[in-house]
């Protein structure tokens, strides 16, 4: 399973590194609410998931 980050209103970065990240799948419309990302940095590739915040 991989780590999993909230959405924010920021461009997506690295948890990691900081770097910029690419969007790879979007489950945002979706029944999952989520999207996965990876990392740009060759070094780096880290792959994770971003969900919505939780609205309670
Ligand atoms: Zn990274």
């Amino acid at each position: 399973m991989l780590d999993m980050y909230y959405i924010t209103d920021q461009p997506t970065t690295c948890p990691i590194c900081g770097i910029r990240a690419e969007l790879l799948a979007d489950f945002y419309h979706t029944n999952l609410k989520m999207l996965v990302s990876k990392c740009l940095n060759v070094k780096c590739k880290y792959v994770f998931l971003e969900v919505e915040p939780d609205q309670q």
